[in-house]
Formats: C-alpha cells, sequence, structure tokens
C-alpha cells in the first residue's frame, strides 16, 4: 500500500493550510459569499423618518444578536461566547449611535452611507494597527457593521445550505460560524486567518474540521466540488480521485474505531499494567482551550506558552491583565497546577520591537531577551505571584542555556516578592520554578542546573532542532528532524538520570510526547510526566494502560545501544507488535 506522502505529498489537488480544528471530513463545497451590499449615498428628504429606520435597524440587529449569542452560550464556553457580548456593546456604544444620528441631521444622507463611514473609521484604525489580534477585532466589527446596513436595507442574512456541506469561504465572522454550524456545516476553509482567529476558536469549540489561511481555497474550489479535509494536519484534497477518496475513508474509519472507548478512559489514571502511574499533563497556547484541557482529562497544565497572549493581545498586557489571565487559568485548572512559563519571544515566535537578527534561533531568545528587558519581565513575574495564591502554579524559565540565567532570574523573583511583600499582596512564597530542558548545553549540564531549580522539563521541540543543528521549521531538512535519533533519546536519558540524581521532578512538554509511537519508550527512559496537546491524551492514557512498565524500560535499554534512527523506530514497532498495542501514528 501506498503511504500518504506517495498519494498526497505531490498532489496537485492539495491545498494547505493551517490546521484550526482536528477532524476528518468528506462532504461537498458551498462557497459562501457574502452578498456585496451597495452602499447609498443619495439625499434624504425625511430626516425623522432616517432616524426612524437606524433606530429600527439597530434594535433588529440587537435581537439578531442576542439570538445568536444564546445559541453561542448553548453551544460553548461562556467566555467564547462573550465575542457576540462585546459586537453588542458596539451597537450601545452612546458616542458611536450619537454621531451616526448628528451625521444625518447636518448632512442629510442615508444612514447606511453614514453608518458604513462611521463604523469604518474604527476598522481602518485596526487595521491599520498591523497586528493579528487587532485584525480580528476589525473583522468583529466589519460583521457589525454590514448587520446594520443589511437591516437599514431590510434584507436577510441567507444561506442556501441543505445538506452536509464544507463551507468555504474568504474569511468567516463568529456569527457565520455559528450559524452555518446550525446549518449543516460540517467543515470550515478560509483563505484567511490563523489559529487564535474567532472562525478557529469556534471550530474547535463546536467540533467542527476547519482548515484556515490557506490563501487560496476561494480561487481554487468551486461549487459543489468534493472535498476532503484533514483538520488534524491542515490541507484539503479537492475532488479526491479513487486512491486518495479511498485512502481518506479508511483513515476515517480509523479515527472511528480509534475513538471507540476512549470517552471511558477520561477519569481513569494513566497506570502501566504493572502499576506505575504516569502524570498526563496538557500543554495549552491559547487560553480558550482549558475546556478541552478539562474534558480530556489531563491532570492539569503541563505547560501554558504566555507569548501565545502577546499574539492575541497584540502588545504586552499590563500587569493587572496578565494577573486576571493567569488567576483565571489557575482557578478553574484547580486543585490540579498549571505551569506557567515566561513569554518565549524570539525565533519564529512573536517579534519583540522591530529588530532584525541575523540568526534569531541563535539569538535574542527567551530568558535571554527577558533578562535583557527586566522590567517586561518583573511584570510578568509580579503577576504569576500574584496569580498564585491559591499555591497551584509552577513557574518556567525557557531557552536556558547557563547557570547564571538561572541565578539572575531567582533574584529578580526575589525581587518581585519583596516588592509585593511590602504592597500587602498576597502570593505563594513557595512557588516553584523550574526550567526548560531545550538547549544542548542544559541537557549536558543537568544535574547541576538541576541543583538550583525545582523541576526540570524537556523540551524536545528545541532541544532535536539544537541538538541536529536542523530547523524546525525547514521542509528541506525535515528528514534530519529526527526524534528517534539515538542522540536524541540518550540525551533525554541523561537529563531524566541527572534529575533524579538531585531527586528533582522531571518532565517532557515537547510534540515528540504527543507521538503515540514514542509513549512507551519515553516512559521506560523512566518520564513520570508527560505534557502533550489535550486532544492527544485520551489516545496516550490507552496507550500508557496497555504497558508494562518493565518492558518498556527493557525497550528503552535497547534503544538506547542503537547508532541509527532506523534501528530504534524498527524496535519500538516490534514494541507495538509484540505487545499488541494499537498506536495512531500514520494512522490518523
Ligand atoms: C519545546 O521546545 O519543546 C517546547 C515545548 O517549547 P516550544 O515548542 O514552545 O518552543
Ligand atoms: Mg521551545
Amino acid at each position: 500500500m501506498k503511504n500518504f506522502k506517495q498519494i498526497f505529498k505531490e498532489a496537485e489537488n492539495k491545498i494547505s493550510g493551517i490546521a484550526a480544528a482536528p477532524g476528518l471530513v468528506i462532504a461537498r463545497a458551498y462557497l459562501f459569499t457574502k452578498e456585496k451590499l451597495e452602499i447609498s449615498d443619495a439625499e434624504i428628504t425625511d430626516v425623522e423618518e432616517a432616524k426612524r429606520n437606524l433606530e429600527e435597524a439597530l434594535q433588529k440587529s440587537k435581537k439578531e444578536l442576542n439570538k445568536i449569542f444564546s445559541i453561542a452560550k448553548e453551544k460553548m464556553e461562556g467566555r467564547r461566547a462573550a465575542i457576540f457580548e462585546a459586537q453588542m456593546m458596539i451597537l450601545d456604544d452612546p458616542i458611536l449611535i450619537k454621531n451616526i444620528t448628528a451625521r444625518i441631521e447636518n448632512e442629510k444622507k442615508q444612514p447606511e452611507f453614514i453608518v458604513n463611514d462611521e463604523i469604518s473609521k474604527y476598522q481602518h484604525l485596526m487595521t491599520n494597527a498591523h497586528e493579528a489580534y487587532m485584525n480580528e477585532r476589525a473583522h468583529d466589527i466589519e460583521d457589525i457593521k454590514n448587520r446594520i446596513i443589511r437591516n437599514l436595507q431590510k434584507k436577510r442574512w441567507q444561506s442556501k445550505i441543505t445538506n452536509d456541506v464544507i463551507v468555504v469561504s474568504d474569511s468567516l465572522t463568529p456569527a457565520d460560524t455559528i450559524l452555518l454550524s446550525r446549518n449543516n456545516a460540517k467543515g470550515f476553509i478560509t483563505d484567511h486567518g490563523g489559529l487564535t482567529s474567532h472562525a478557529a476558536i469556534i471550530s474547535r469549540s463546536l467540533n467542527i474540521p476547519a482548515v484556515v489561511g490557506t490563501h487560496k481555497a476561494t480561487q481554487l474550489i468551486k461549487e459543489g466540488d468534493i472535498l476532503a479535509v484533514d483538520g488534524f494536519h491542515g490541507y484539503v484534497i479537492i475532488n479526491p480521485n479513487d486512491e486518495q477518496k479511498k485512502f481518506f475513508v479508511e483513515k476515517i474509519d480509523r479515527l472511528v474505531q480509534l475513538q471507540k472507548g476512549l470517552e471511558e478512559l477520561k477519569d481513569k489514571p494513566a497506570k502501566t499494567e504493572d502499576g506505575r502511574e504516569i502524570h498526563l499533563m496538557a500543554n495549552v497556547d491559547v487560553s480558550g482551550e482549558v475546556d478541552l484541557v478539562i474534558t480530556s482529562g489531563a491532570k492539569g497544565i503541563g505547560l501554558f506558552r504566555t507569548e501565545q497572549i502577546l499574539e492575541e493581545f497584540g502588545e504586552f498586557p499590563t500587569e493587572d491583565e496578565q494577573t486576571e489571565i493567569y488567576s483565571s487559568l489557575a482557578s478553574r485548572i484547580y486543585p490540579n497546577p498549571i505551569i506557567i512559563r515566561a513569554f518565549d519571544i524570539g525565533g519564529d515566535k512573536f517579534k519583540f520591537l522591530d529588530f532584525v537578527e541575523p540568526n534569531p534561533f541563535l539569538g535574542l531568545r527567551g530568558i535571554r531577551l527577558l533578562l535583557e528587558n527586566e522590567k517586561l519581565f518583573k511584570t510578568q513575574i509580579r503577576a504569576v505571584l500574584r496569580a498564585s495564591k491559591n499555591k497551584n502554579i509552577l513557574f518556567m524559565l525557557p531557552m536556558i542555556s547557563a547557570i547564571y540565567e538561572i541565578r539572575k532570574s531567582k533574584e529578580i523573583i526575589k525581587t518581585c516578592m519583596h516588592e509585593l511583600k511590602h504592597e500587602n499582596q498576597t502570593f505563594d512564597k513557595d512557588i516553584k520554578t523550574g526550567i526548560m530542558v531545550e538547549v544542548p548545553s542544559a541537557a549536558v549540564m543537568a544535574q547541576d542546573f538541576a541543583k538550583e531549580t525545582d523541576f526540570l522539563s524537556i523540551g524536545t521541540n528545541d532541544l532535536i532542532q539544537y541538538l541536529m543543528a536542523v530547523d524546525r521549521g525547514n521542509d528541506l531538512v525535515s528528514d534530519l528532524y529526527q526524534e528517534f535519533n539515538p542522540s536524541v533519546i540518550r540525551t533525554i536519558s541523561h537529563v531524566v538520570t541527572e534529575a533524579k540524581k538531585q531527586h528533582k521532578e522531571v518532565s517532557l512538554c515537547g510534540e515528540m510526547a504527543a507521538d503515540t509511537l514514542a509513549i512507551p519508550l519515553l516512559v521506560g527512559l523512566g518520564l513520570a510526566s508527560l505534557s502533550i496537546s489535550p486532544s492527544t491524551i485520551p489516545y496516550a492514557k490507552r496507550i500508557i494502560r496497555s504497558l508494562s512498565y518493565s518492558k518498556a524500560k527493557a525497550l528503552a535499554e535497547k534503544c538506547l545501544t542503537f547508532s541509527t534512527e532506523h534501528e530504534v523506530t524498527k524496535e519500538i514497532e516490534k514494541f507495538f507488535e509484540e505487545n499488541s498495542i494499537t498506536r495512531t501514528r500514520n494512522i490518523i
């Protein structure tokens, strides 16, 4: 049988985008184009009538949004439904309404022209901010503007969907996403939008597969085309041929099989057959994912990537804003713990100011940038401390490569504690501070570093990149990005052994732990805590529960003797077969 690469990699009918919401679906395309609203700037004779029309349109818009808001609340978590509450507030903004009314009186033009002009001003301000978050909010404003204009023109929102379809659109507003999902939308594909776009967040909440940011879906896909959408990997096949269709249908069947019985595992421990319990925690990128963490049965958040807040905000949130974000996450996850990682800025992540580095991955990234910008670092530390009252927060430092970085950070944390004490603020004065082990120097020095810190967390995403000198995002060298390379597993083994010598906890939070094929090896290497994406937790738990720790240990010992990646992979595959363990790698 041909593998995925042979069938899809070079396929001309494949378009790639961002995997925004997991799932697989095949259905016909429905091109959702919003009717272009013609806006008239004709003069009016009856100002009072125009004002009445405006008032009616505002009321109607409010009523519509209220309805969408109540559907949203029913279907998803409250904080997310609040997107619509924010839109409703625009409708109640007294300054905006006063300006529009005054202009109708003075200029005597159609209200739709004035509404369009006034609200567009807000929009331009936001679009020009060149920040992802502000751009998303500009789309929300576009939605409310069009809603008012449509109601002034007495037109109705229409969707002609009758059968199950995959909605293809330039972009989708939160309201469209909700309404289309009520109208048999089984998948979403958009030209624009990122992981944090509302359409993406809502699709994840509603469990509808979505691929966003494809750039060209609306150009290449025609109404009625058959589409196969993979929301796990972020691609779409247009009119799949027989071979592709067969491959995809089999994939869906396997997914259905794999999902059977997973639900029941939620409240069961991730314990091996011979009684070793593995702490399965969740990696969280967007704060909205917490409901997924809770339903996944995770034992807490093993990595909260705070730099994602910067992507969402488009700037540095204040101390109070950060305190609120961290407190809310910590209380939602309580009594389980949350490991909040300090901003890992730089590399391929959120850019700080506009400076350009010739080699950003080896540049001012993570802890290096924070120590250079102490004020910024202190704001975050103070917010983390203020949120730590319930003692379920741990703090973690990214990209540690030298011991002085730990010492200096601890000094700054101490200073922040003194300040807060003077301000009579309560916080967890025994808060645990740990480090990421993701730079080879930290791995080599694991024991010395472990002495100075409370816990270690191995970040294989970067560790592999720096160990193998291979850019984690570069397709040209992706064959060398090998998680089962003997150098990688020997390094992990070294870190685990060295941390244990200091009786310090060590976990692993890179993507490697989400690769179900890697789990027996990682358990066998002695890791008792793994942090992975919430959606993979049930799969990982199932594997752990069907493992024997002593056999996994023997597997790891054997793998540590190999000198090629191929030998390691073969040995692991043999292990899965001999022990009849269901695997998911290369299956979904
Ligand atoms: C890692 O490097 O493995 C890690 C978990 O951090 P990030 O992916 O955020 O760099
Ligand atoms: Mg990293």
